[in-house]
């Protein structure tokens, strides 16, 4: 292990510094974008932060930036950003008072975040027994249910056998979709249309559950036909009390997986907002949530179903920063510092209009990876657009970990405006070497559709296999 020395920390006298349980040093457990993030929330509040990575990160951005860095194992994940007891020990190497571990890898590791607590370090997350049940999928529709969230209609529980799924299938009526119980980033699910596929398509979830997650635990619900994806951000203080910081539209997705994000969405009322939104608070409150959380809901005829809450901060997260002009990372670590929340529900009020632009190392046509040496790369900016992400000119892109290279977050104070304002800013984003979507983002905002906000979650998949044909 490699530890680099420290640098000063310039602010450690400011108040912030001086709480009760304060914080002095963030082992960040995750790599590119989401690690500046973390590092630069840490920054303004004073507080170091220390960097692991593995050996194909050396020249990382988060590495390069942060004020200690320990590698922690080669390349695969599993052998170092996935690898307990290599950040465990880093942690106590450094220093560390406080672990955040980002979105993916061990954000969502119960057991994990157990590990962390009992070494006397803070865990920048949510109770260990929420991420449990939220984890799997099944006790966190039961949760939401006992909770008073509206659920997609579906099987009370797990279903174990063929007889069991079609007789579920046959009651809600078709079409069904089967979910892996410990299910993520879209895999383990499939879609039935009627009775002849079911067994072969509920053996294809099982056993893609199985190899991703090793637990081909399923359960069914309605498959919905048409609906928008829209999620709400939840914070708690772990103490009864939470606030809800609106929705964000994230309908536009390819192999469920979100390409662009936007807060609020173009088809919620405020009163809807405050509706919905005063549920999902008190249903968090009741549950003496801690930190950041996203409830995901399907909407479709004016009605909201739950299909799973992640119990971190998320990918998209930045939208509701700009509408809000709260900083969510800061919010997480005061939380963990012992703190209440630094607002109020009265307080939080919603400006304007941000989008987010996924911007990931493949190609914007055939999306076929495309990592390497980036020879060239200049960033958008101006007036309210953000750039997240670790890239420089001369850095390599490695093969090994998702290819989200950047996020570029747009706001205006009208939709319209943050359009125009997000086409000018794609012009000016240079990444050469690379392929990259900043081209399939251009595209997608001279579609009527996109322009107008009237877009489900089959939108892209139907753009995409026309643009093909075409
Ligand atoms: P994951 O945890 O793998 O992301 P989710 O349960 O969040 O899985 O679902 C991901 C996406 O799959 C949703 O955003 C939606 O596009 C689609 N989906 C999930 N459940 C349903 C359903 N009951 N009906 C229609 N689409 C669904």
């Amino acid at each position: 292990m490699r530890i680099r020395s420290s640098l000063t920390n310039r602010w450690s006298s400011l108040p912030e510094a001086r709480a009760a349980m304060p914080i002095t040093r963030i082992l960040i457990a995750n790599r590119g974008e989401i690690a500046l993030r973390i590092h630069r929330a840490a920054h303004e509040m004073g507080i170091e932060t220390v960097a692991v990575h593995s050996t194909a990160d050396a020249d990382a951005m988060h590495v390069r930036l942060a004020d200690h860095a320990i590698c922690i194992g080669p390349p695969p994940a599993g052998q170092s950003y996935l690898n307990h007891a290599a950040i465990i020990s880093a942690a106590e190497i450094s220093g560390a008072d406080a672990i955040h571990p980002g979105y993916g890898f061990l954000s969502e590791n119960a057991q994990f975040a157990e590990i962390v607590e009992s070494h006397d370090i803070a865990w920048i997350g949510p109770k260990p027994e929420h991420i449990r049940t939220m984890g799997d999928k099944v006790a966190a529709k039961k949760t939401a249910g006992d909770l008073g969230l509206p659920l997609v209609p579906g099987s009370a529980g797990a279903v174990e056998t063929m007889d069991e799924i079609r007789a579920v299938a046959d009651e809600i009526g078709y079409p069904v979709i089967a979910k892996a119980a410990a299910g993520g980033g879209g895999r383990g699910m499939q879609v039935i249309t009627g009775p002849e596929k079911l067994e072969e398509l509920v053996t294809q979830a099982k056993n893609e559950a199985q190899s991703a997650f090793g637990d081909d635990t399923m359960y069914v619900e309605k498959y919905l036909g048409n609906p928008r994806h829209i999620e709400f951000q939840v914070f708690g203080d772990g103490n009864g009390n939470a606030i809800h910081l609106g929705e964000r539209d994230c309908s536009l997705q390819r192999r469920h997986q979100k390409v662009f994000e936007e807060a609020p969405s173009p088809v919620i009322t405020p009163e809807e907002r405050d509706r919905m939104g005063s549920i999902v608070s008190k249903a968090m409150a009741d549950m003496g949530y801690r930190g950041a959380g996203t409830i995901e809901f399907l909407w479709e005829d004016g009605e909201f179903y739950f299909i799973e809450m992640n119990t971190r901060l998320q990918v998209e997260h930045p939208v509701t920063e700009m509408v809000t002009g709260v900083d969510l990372v800061r919010e997480q670590i005061r939380v963990a510092e012992g703190h209440p929340l630094s607002v109020t529900q009265d307080e939080i009020e919603l400006h304007g209009h941000a989008i987010e632009c996924r911007i990931n190392a493949e190609d914007p046509f055939t999306f076929a990876p495309s990592p390497g040496l980036v020879n060239y790369y200049h960033a958008a900016g101006g007036m309210h657009v953000r750039v997240d992400s670790g890239l420089y000119a001369g850095y390599r892109i490695p093969p090994y970990y998702d290819s989200m290279i950047a996020k570029l977050i747009v706001y205006g104070s009208s939709r319209e405006k943050c359009m125009m304002r997000l086409r000018r800013a794609l012009e000016e984003m240079v990444i050469e070497g690379v392929k990259h979507s900043v081209p399939l983002h251009q595209e997608l905002l001279r579609e009527p559709d996109v322009i107008s906000g009237d877009y489900t979650i089959k939108w892209l998949e139907e753009w995409l296999a026309k643009r093909e044909t075409d």
